[in-house]
């Protein structure tokens, strides 16, 4: 990764970043890597991850989420606020991302599906680790539109990941977890169980200054759930995080948080009325005064030099696409 100097991060979003501006850019990390994984481009590693982290303790103002929402709600953001979160509950947030956020003192909320704690699996890492799996031949996927594949390289292994992600993503949750087993019982090998944190491991990054947020039991799609159920996720998560860090969680984080597509209006109001002072979601953007503190932008740095994150934290502050569930 090519280092630009602190003072120069510094200087150019002092320089750049509009100024008079009440804005919040979120960066949303999921999990984070000892070495870079050819079938996950898109996940940092924890080289890379150092460096942003570097960047954003000499050059931004990095806040916990709970009040920079408020701060942002009041117009009293500092200048350069930026906020750290990470989803899901990964056991390498732990390992490898903690240590970093110690060393440089940033704040960072983790959203954690506590349905996954203790040897869990998602069904986004059964599949990339199913195909990892895979002898070179050809694979019937017919049951969920896919037609019969051939996997043999990196490149046709990185192809079945994304279409089979995006073809089981939407299926009723018994359907998807059902046909991930079946998809599992093809790779002929026991599958990763040690990709979540336990219930110690959240503890000790609460314990260490970690904001542990909701994201629901089971991440569910919340769009496609009853209200019920969606309310019976939500709160039972809140519930179990209290017990597991001594603290209710403060913000929460909507499962694949598409607006509209993945969670509503109607969810966001769930979210208010469970206790929780802030949401985000993945709509890409930073939040800016109009708004919603339960819906609050975000966005995944995937760039792979400090001055190429530099300037996309730059170009994202004059990214102001409104995008709110109705
Ligand atoms: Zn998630």
């Amino acid at each position: 990764m090519i280092r630009i100097s602190r003072p120069i991060a510094r200087w150019f979003v002092q320089a750049r970043y509009p100024s008079g501006t009440n804005l919040l850019p979120i960066l949303m990390y999921h999990r984070v890597l000892a070495e870079p994984d050819p079938l996950q481009p898109d996940v940092p590693h924890q080289a890379l991850l150092a460096e942003q982290f570097k960047t954003l303790a000499s050059a931004f103002n990095v806040l916990p989420l709970h009040e920079a929402a408020a701060l942002l709600q009041n117009g009293g953001l500092p200048p350069g606020a930026a906020c750290i979160t990470f989803d899901d509950g990964y056991r390498d947030n732990h390992d490898l991302a903690l240590p970093l956020l110690l060393e440089h003192k940033l704040p960072a909320t983790v959203f954690v599906a506590t349905g996954y704690l203790n040897g869990g699996r998602m069904f986004n890492d059964s599949v990339v680790e199913t195909v990892r799996r895979l002898d070179t031949g050809e694979i019937d996927l017919t049951r969920v539109g896919l037609g019969k594949r051939l996997v043999s390289d990196v490149a046709s292994r990185r192809t079945l990941i994304s279409d089979l992600t995006r073809a089981v993503k939407y299926l009723d949750p018994v359907e998807r977890d059902a046909f991930c087993e079946d998809l599992c019982r093809r790779a002929g090998s026991h599958l990763p169980t040690d990709l979540m944190m336990d219930d110690r491991q959240v503890k000790a990054m609460s314990d260490a200054g970690i904001d542990i947020g909701g994201h629901t039991v089971h991440h569910p799609i919340l769009a496609r759930i009853d209200a019920a159920t969606a309310e019976h996720e939500i709160e039972t998560n809140r519930d179990q995080i209290t017990t597991l860090t001594g603290k209710p969680p403060l913000c929460f984080a909507y499962p694949n948080g598409k607006p509209n597509l993945d969670y509503t209006s109607a969810h966001a109001r769930m979210v208010c009325k469970a206790g929780f002072q802030a949401a985000v979601s993945t709509a890409v953007g930073v939040a800016s005064d109009d708004a919603d503190p339960f819906q609050l932008p975000r966005f995944m740095p995937r760039e792979r030099s400090a001055a190429q994150f530099v300037a996309r934290m730059v170009r994202m502050a004059t990214h102001r696409h409104r995008q709110v569930a109705d």
